[in-house]
């Protein structure tokens, strides 16, 4: 019987020093991915104008063709209207 509760004292053990070195490295984990790589807030990036109807809109958003700026495809092909 005192064999048993001893078998069982060390899994009680085991089972606690798993759980706390678990713990440990999650929370390593979470420090490390709380360092800023965070993206750029969209009212961050600079603003382009679309040279079809003079949107403005997030350069990122925007379509990039022949040298100017669109604010959709329909925009792109149906060419410039505002001077830039
Ligand atoms: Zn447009």
């Amino acid at each position: 019987m005192s064999k048993l509760l001893f078998w069982a004292g060390i899994i009680l053990v085991a089972l606690i020093v798993m759980r706390l070195l678990a713990r440990h490295s999650a929370a390593r984990h979470r420090r490390a991915r709380a360092t800023p790589r965070r993206p750029v807030p969209k009212r961050m990036q600079s603003m382009v104008q679309c040279a079809h109807c003079g949107l403005h809109l997030p350069s990122s958003d925007a379509i990039h063709r022949d040298g100017r700026t669109w604010c959709s495809q329909e925009h792109a092909k149906a060419g410039a209207r505002i001077s830039p």
